[in-house]
């Protein structure tokens, strides 16, 4: 490890909401039990065509190839325990998007057959192609919430990076799915980070951490052996964890929401991320499962568990002892950025980190909105520099086009603003439904500008067909008149000749009928 003094700099805003942390930090991970049912998505993405590899009533094992992702963007999906493929259908899971996903049921059994891991890869010595594909064989995309497949984002960084930056912030109250795993398993995280700058031949990986988990940051410096590696302790404040707020702190690099931290040479991978890389790499193992922090008021034991992807979100609720007499809503991520689920059939994804199960007091229902007051307390916690209680007068009013212009695409819609609102208005609710109108107008300018490229280039196409026919019938007429000029030049040679012949034979019968006749008028004397 770098033991100089790392400089930091300072996010703007930020607040500091009770963590909540401790209750799912009392003990290790668990392992969570086998599921009668597991419901894998396979997609994941708006931009995945999945290939399903598997047929309903398949027998799969441990491990299998489910569907294998598109090779750009992409996730690959596995069977996380071996049993029966029972259905293959769209279904519900916690997505923003309230979209249903294509998910592969399988009906899990006691075999637990495994199909045969991956070889494992002396990293050192093996190429960039070889360790990208073995990231996407792997199945593993970004798992600090974004969901980017990590095979992309690494090629995209090849060679155009100097600095790689691990997110260790975990700056949401109540989760603790990094904290736990940083405990645990820090070897694996740096082994990790070690993979990814060899990949990517980034000169430096600065790990960023809050300074509220002093046995994380312990292991990690334990392991973090390597000059090129420093730990960076940052200070415990939401939303530091945020990929940019968290890049400029470390860095003190800053970019839009239309620039990739990439173009600024920067990577960033979240810790989970890295110890599924490692994972992959040394071991030859798929993504199945996740660390899930199981928390909130109403269940009985809280813990971070090791849970199978597609486990249904009831059968942890179920182990962790929740009480559904107390039990008020479920959030699947965090209380500020996190989705309220509708049920607890969903199962979880590799995007879920945490399901908070609360109670009324712990999370009463809000009172109702009140006017704008303009107090401006929005503006000092916003970590973006926005305004926004401008935004959202102007999402309010529906003037999309001057929240865009006073940068609504930055927002990182973090929640901080509404959390300090005396009039409790749901701020984000306001930028979301703003940045959906943006993004359907959008849509569909480009729509409107692909049609008409499509209409210019069918009229393009026409007129040259038209040309081309037009063409084509001149040069028919010439060759036919041609024609019709040489058979007319040639017939009338012809009835000449004939004409010719029959006046030859004509004149010789003539002479002949003249000597027969001079023939009988004169007789030899
Ligand atoms: S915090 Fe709420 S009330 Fe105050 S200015 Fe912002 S939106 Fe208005
Ligand atoms: S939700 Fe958006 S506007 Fe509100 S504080 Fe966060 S970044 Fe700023």
């Amino acid at each position: 490890m770098n033991n100089a003094t790392p400089k930091l700099w300072t996010m703007a805003g930020g607040i500091s909401p009770p963590a909540n942390k401790q209750q799912s930090l009392q003990g290790v991970i668990r392992k969570a039990a086998l599921p009668p049912q597991l419901f894998v998505p396979v997609s994941q993405s708006d931009f995945n065509k999945p290939q399903l590899c598997v047929q309903l009533g398949a027998r799969v094992h441990k491990g299998q190839v489910l569907a294998l992702g598109s090779p750009t963007m992409g996730v690959t999906a596995h069977a996380p325990a071996a049993g029966v493929v029972s259905a293959i259908t769209e279904q519900q899971v916690p997505n923003m998007s309230g979209l249903r996903e294509l998910c592969v049921v399988i009906d899990t059994d006691a075999s637990d057959t495994s199909w045969p891991k991956l070889p494992p890869l002396d990293y050192l010595h093996t190429d960039s192609d070889t360790l990208i594909q073995r990231i996407f064989e792997a199945g593993i995309s970004g798992l600090g919430g974004a969901g980017f497949p990590a095979h992309n984002k690494v090629r995209c960084a090849l060679h155009n990076i100097d600095t790689l930056v691990i997110n260790a912030a975990e700056c949401e109250p109540y989760i603790t799915a990094d904290e736990a795993l940083l405990r645990e398993r820090a070897g694996d995280v740096i082994n990790g980070c070690l993979i990814l700058l060899q990949l990517t031949g980034a000169a430096r990986c600065l790990i960023g951490i809050e300074d509220n988990k002093p046995q994380a940051i312990a292991a990690l410096r334990k392991h973090a052996d390597d000059s090129r590696l420093q730990v960076m302790v940052i200070p415990a404040l939401y939303p530091s964890g945020a990929e940019k707020q968290l890049i400029y702190m470390l860095t003190g690099k800053a970019f839009s929401a239309d620039t990739l931290p990439v173009a600024s040479g920067v990577l960033c991978h979240n810790v989970c991320t890295a110890f599924a890389i490692a994972r992959a790499v040394l071991r030859g193992e798929a993504l199945l499962s996740r660390i899930i922090t199981i928390t909130g008021a109403a269940v009985n034991e809280a813990a971070n568990y090791e849970v199978l992807i597609g486990t249904p979100v009831s059968a942890l609720l179920q182990q962790s002892a929740v009480d559904p007499m107390r039990l008020s809503q479920l959030i699947s991520g965090g209380p500020l950025m996190g989705m309220l689920l509708p049920h607890a059939q969903l199962p979880v994804t590799k995007l879920t980190n945490c399901i908070i199960a609360t109670t009324a007091q712990e999370l009463p229902t809000p009172p109702p909105a009140q006017a704008c007051i303009r107090c401006g307390y929005c503006v000092e916690v916003c970590p973006a520099l926005l305004l926004p209680q401008q935004l959202y007068w102007f999402a309010r009013s529906k003037e999309f086009d001057k929240a865009q212009a006073h940068n609504l695409n930055d927002c990182i819609e973090c929640g901080a603003c509404a959390y300090v609102c005396p009039s409790h208005i749901p701020l984000v609710q306001y930028y979301r439904a703003a940045k959906a109108e943006l993004a359907q107008v959008h849509d569909k300018q480009q729509r409107a500008v692909y049609s008409r490229q499509r209409f210019d280039a069918h009229q393009q196409r026409k007129a040259i067909e038209q040309a081309q026919d037009e063409q084509r019938r001149a040069e028919r007429a010439t060759l036919a008149k041609q024609k019709q000029e040489t058979t007319s030049t040639s017939s009338t040679a012809a009835q000449n000749a004939v004409a010719a012949a029959l006046a030859r034979v004509q004149a010789k019968k003539a002479a002949l009928k003249q000597a027969v006749a001079d023939n009988n008028k004169d007789p030899a004397p």
